[in-house]
């Protein structure tokens, strides 16, 4: 195909030249309008949800006086960047630049910045990347100041198969506040991941203490009893996470599991047709199981 800018000879619409030097001008690589929802940072930037043109404007400015050494804010940039990456990265297929490209503008925005934050961002870049060993170097001196620094810290040791290490860090962020379920949580999720699930088990409780209304907390705790063997304690787990949401597919597929190996058939058939009102499309389940009734 030919390229849509310039004419020549290109696998994607954007050739590799033209799209280097819509890089140089905008290093956001877009200039208009866009619905950004999710975006929590600086309330100029923002404003009920849409970050107008001109921002998109000061923003690729911004990020090209940065680029070029000069002063510029550089964990706002790399925060706007890693948005782009979530929301915008589709753009790319259509240009012959590096999939990855926005996220390495964001490590390009901090990397050389020494506030924690700054820190912090490189991190999350660097898990994103999914290399979560730069993530944890980084995250290790400073996860102790702030309970999102632990919580990435804890993901990184975790993606590293490094479990242990987390639920000491986890536990010492506890340690401060026994209140915190989202931390119980992910304490009970490496417990689980590493084989433990008594333990993990015992973790989704506390969170469930927190928060009986947490219908996943429910059903990871049910992995837990069954993985224990206590299928009745994991049916009851499972159809709790169902009535706290009717739509958890996970749970009726739970319990399902648990029916079907125990040759529980018309318990199974029971769950099939509440999944079936629930708008579920379960139709030839029901009827194969219907079989085994009989
Ligand atoms: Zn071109």
């Amino acid at each position: 195909m030919k390229c849509v800018i310039c004419g020549r000879e290109s696998t994607k619409p954007v050739c590799g030249v033209c799209a280097k030097q819509i890089a140089m001008d905008r290093p956001f690589l877009l200039d208009r309008g866009l619905l950004v929802s999710e975006w929590g940072g600086e309330p100029e930037y923002r404003e009920n949800g849409f970050v107008f043109p001109d921002e998109i404007r000061r923003l690729n400015e911004m990020g090209k006086r940065r680029l070029m050494g000069e002063d510029a804010d550089g964990v706002m940039l790399a925060k706007f960047a890693i948005l782009f990456h979530r929301r915008f990265s589709f753009i790319l297929d259509s240009m012959e630049i590096d999939p990855g490209y926005y996220l390495k503008l964001a490590r390009e925005f901090v990397e050389r910045e020494e506030s924690d934050e700054a820190r912090y961002l490189l991190a999350t870049i660097y898990m994103e990347m999914k290399e979560p060993e730069e993530a944890e170097k980084i995250l290790e001196g400073i996860w102790r100041k702030s309970r999102d620094y632990a919580i990435l810290y804890g993901k990184a040791l975790v993606s590293q198969g490094k479990w242990g290490r987390a639920v000491e860090v986890y536990n010492e962020i506890l340690g401060d506040n026994k209140e915190d379920a989202e931390i119980w949580k992910l304490l009970a999720e490496a417990l689980y991941t590493s084989g433990n699930y008594e333990d993990a088990e015992r973790a989704y409780l506390k969170a469930l203490q927190i928060n009986k209304d947490d219908y996943e907390a429910w059903y990871l705790r049910g992995l837990c009893l069954r993985r224990m063997g206590k299928w009745g304690g994991a049916l009851q787990s499972f159809q709790t996470a169902i009535r706290k949401n009717p739509r958890y597919r996970e749970a009726y597929e739970g319990m399902l599991e648990i029916l079907m190996e125990r040759g529980m058939y018309s318990r199974a058939l029971e769950i099939l047709k509440k999944m079936k009102e629930e708008g579920f499309d379960v139709d030839e389940r029901i009827r194969e199981v219907e079989g085994m009734v009989e």
